[in-house]
């Protein structure tokens, strides 16, 4: 009888982007603590040496912090020159890197005829600029890195990819336009790519994290002055049937379990880590 273990994992090469940010600091803890050989990648190469140093202090396991741009394929390119030489062929991919812009936030959640003289807080009013750097940053910053850091499992006939999407890829959240849709797409491309290399031994999947406060969301979620939600942080608590915002840590299990041999049948799939958020009809 098979053993059911993460044991396969222990001395895999796996890059990281936007490995310095809240969800990626989590995640590389991770799979430290599985003993695989980490490249941090992030814009800020201060944050990715750093986070990488304290991993690698804590849990013994080699971790690195490499500077790259996921819209800069060159940039791309020199960090796996280093990461080859440096750690080894890499295996594993997690795309990380993503974000949202205020200047494609719209002010008001919905429009009515009282909102036609205020155009600029609504549809009407969203920088068509930061709209696509939005889409840039989420869909091209995934395609890239993708493009680069898989060849060597090309090579070897194995690999894992996970994208990180969102809850605003199965429905999107008000004012949040661009990156919902930058979000669906990924989820498109997560089945798409996983159907195009699915003979050749790479599997590609997503992580849709639910409600997790991080810097990006802290503000919009938390009065500052009184540390209760907001309105819209109320309304996500309400629809979290486990009734509370996740922990970053959460993350690392699904993530595990898509990065090993456990989920070797699947590819294609997007798995929600919400607290039950997707599942929720609202009443
Ligand atoms: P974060 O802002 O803390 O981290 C993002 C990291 O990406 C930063 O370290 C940043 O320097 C880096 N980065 C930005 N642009 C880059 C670029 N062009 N090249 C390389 N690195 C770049 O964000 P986070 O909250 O940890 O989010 C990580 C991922 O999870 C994102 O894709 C985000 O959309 C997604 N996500 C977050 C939440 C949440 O609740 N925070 C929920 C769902 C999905």
């Amino acid at each position: 009888m098979n053993r059911m273990s993460f044991d396969d994992l222990a001395g895999k090469v796996c890059v990281l982007t936007g490995g310095a940010g809240v969800i990626g600091t989590a995640l590389a803890k991770g799979l430290a603590s599985m003993g695989i050989k980490t490249a941090i990648i992030d814009l800020n190469e201060e944050n990715a040496r750093n986070t990488a140093a304290a991993i690698e202090a804590d849990s013994g396991t080699t971790t690195r912090g490499y500077k790259a741009n996921v819209l800069d394929r060159s940039s791309l390119e020199e960090a796996k020159r280093l990461i080859n030489s440096e750690l080894g062929k890499i295996d594993l991919l997690i795309n990380g890197a993503g974000g949202n812009s205020p200047k494609a936030t719209t002010q008001l959640e919905q429009m009515g005829k009282e909102n036609l003289v205020e155009l600029e807080k609504t549809f009407y009013g969203l920088d068509i600029e930061a709209f696509q750097w939005v889409f840039d940053l989420n869909f091209k910053g995934t395609l890239l890195p993708t493009m680069v850091f898989t060849r060597d499992m090309l090579e070897s006939g194995s690999g894992s990819v996970i994208n990180i999407s969102s809850m605003n890829s199965f429905k999107p959240l008000t004012k949040i336009p661009a990156y919902s849709a930058a979000k669906a797409s990924i989820n498109n491309f997560t089945q798409w790519l996983a159907v195009h290399l699915a003979k050749t031994g790479i599997r590609v999947n997503a992580v849709a994290p639910g409600f997790f406060l991080t810097k990006q969301n802290y503000f919009l979620m938390v009065d500052e002055k009184t540390s209760k939600p907001t309105p819209r942080g109320q309304k996500v608590l309400n629809n979290t049937p486990m009734g509370r915002y996740g922990e970053v840590d959460e993350l690392q299990g699904a993530v595990a379990f898509l990065l090993s041999d456990m989920s070797r049948f699947i590819t294609g799939v997007c798995i929600p880590v919400d607290g039950g958020y997707s599942a929720f009809g609202g009443v």
